[in-house]
């Protein structure tokens, strides 16, 4: 088979595209934090933390340094708060990324690795109920790819149990179920800033969002040292604050976040109608999420397919010059890090890491490789890798 030249390489994500749209206004703005000559916790942070409340719908925004520190301060709050100790149980989806995972065990809570639907490789809300016990303190549900995982079933189940609802909005922002975003629909929700996510900042950082005043407060104080007042030590924190530029850069890209997003369906629609291969299962929308109006349920941040042979996919593509990547090779339960749920039996979630491959989708791709794609995949045969 002919190699593919490096030139018409189509990149899974093209970061460099991405931020080159806004480059005038980005170089601005660093130019003017460095000027200002104050790097943390000042203006630029506390201006993107309302843009960003007032884009989600919630009442706070607090700034953190990444989105496993954003999950991690929300749980260490509510342990500081008298709501959660030690040994309690948080329900997660067992497909998730790691990172949800490690928010949990670093708090030394119990993770109660729940298996996702097949369709829309989200945590199965039916399945929940059977999984609570006296211990249990929360739930996770993950908004995986990009698709919002909520119903008013996980409501009900959470008010019957007395449950806290985290949300893990790493991958979704921008996206509604009815006429609320995610990160505005349970009691916390965590975000990522990292730069591959929709909204990407320039290195690392993340946010909590939430309605609950004192949950915002305490979170706060956790991310700078348990402190609210200078040398003054509430709680024992951590030291997980957003940076003064990675702030000014995140208000520049938040102005065009669901213009992305569109963009993003868009080539998803693409793909959905007109990739048709007998092995190839398509990402699917949750169909009680379609609603009349034009709001996404789904803003992906990946399109992922199935195939029965992943790999051989996977290095047919990478023939042609096409990046793909696998979200995620390893399901958490599989890892060294937790060795003592390696022989866990998770089918669903197995199923899902050893069959699925996520195209390249970004709002930078253009007309002509998003045809590439769709046409080298539709003309694959499995004797393409012999
Ligand atoms: C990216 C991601 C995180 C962690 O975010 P970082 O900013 O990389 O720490 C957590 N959960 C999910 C589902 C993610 O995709």
């Amino acid at each position: 088979m002919k190699k593919a030249n490096f030139l018409t390489m189509i990149k899974f994500l093209n970061l460099q595209k991405i931020n080159a749209q806004y480059a005038d206004e980005l170089k601005q703005a660093a130019a003017d934090v460095i000027d200002s000559g104050w790097y943390l916790l000042g203006e630029q942070m506390k201006q993107f933390e309302n843009s960003l409340a007032g884009f989600i719908g919630v009442k706070n925004a607090i700034g953190a340094g990444n989105g496993l520190d954003a999950l991690r301060l929300i749980l260490k709050a509510y342990i500081e708060m008298g709501v959660m100790k030690e040994g309690d149980e948080v329900i997660v989806p067992a497909n998730t990324y790691i990172a949800t995972i490690l928010a949990i065990t670093d708090n030394r809570l119990k993770p109660v690795l729940v298996e996702p639907e097949i369709h829309t490789y989200n945590l199965d809300i039916s399945l929940i109920e059977q999984h609570i016990s006296d211990r249990t303190k929360a739930i996770m549900p993950v908004h995986l790819y990009g698709q919002v995982c909520w119903s008013e079933e996980l409501e009900m189940i959470a008010k019957k149990y007395d449950l806290k609802i985290i949300e893990d909005n790493a991958q979704a922002l921008g996206a509604y179920w009815k006429q609320t975003r995610t990160g505005a629909l349970g009691d916390a929700a965590g975000l990522s800033f990292y730069p591959g996510k929709n909204l990407g900042a320039l290195g690392d950082a993340g946010a909590v969002t939430t309605n609950d005043d004192e949950l915002a407060r305490v979170v706060r104080a956790l991310g700078n040292y348990g402190s609210e007042k200078k040398y003054i030590n509430e709680y024992q924190g951590l030291n997980s604050r957003m940076d003064e530029i990675q702030a000014a850069f995140l208000s520049i890209k938040l102005k065009y976040l669901d213009a992305e997003n569109q963009r993003r369906n868009e080539i998803a629609q693409y793909y959905l109608e007109n990739i048709n291969h007998p092995d190839i299962t398509l990402p699917q929308i949750n169909s009680t999420l379609r609603i009349k109006n034009s709001k996404l349920s789904h803003v992906w941040h990946l399109f992922v397919i199935r195939h029965p042979e992943r790999d051989r996919l996977h290095k047919y593509l990478t023939d042609k010059g096409i990046q793909t990547l696998i979200h995620y090779p390893v399901p958490p339960h599989k890892q060294n890090a937790y060795r003592e749920w390696n022989d866990y039996s998770l089918p669903i979630t197995e199923k899902i890491h050893r069959e699925v491959l996520s195209l390249p989708i970004s709002p930078v791709m253009t007309m002509p490789e998003i045809e590439i794609v769709t046409k080298v995949i539709n003309e694959y045969s499995s004797g393409d890798c012999d």
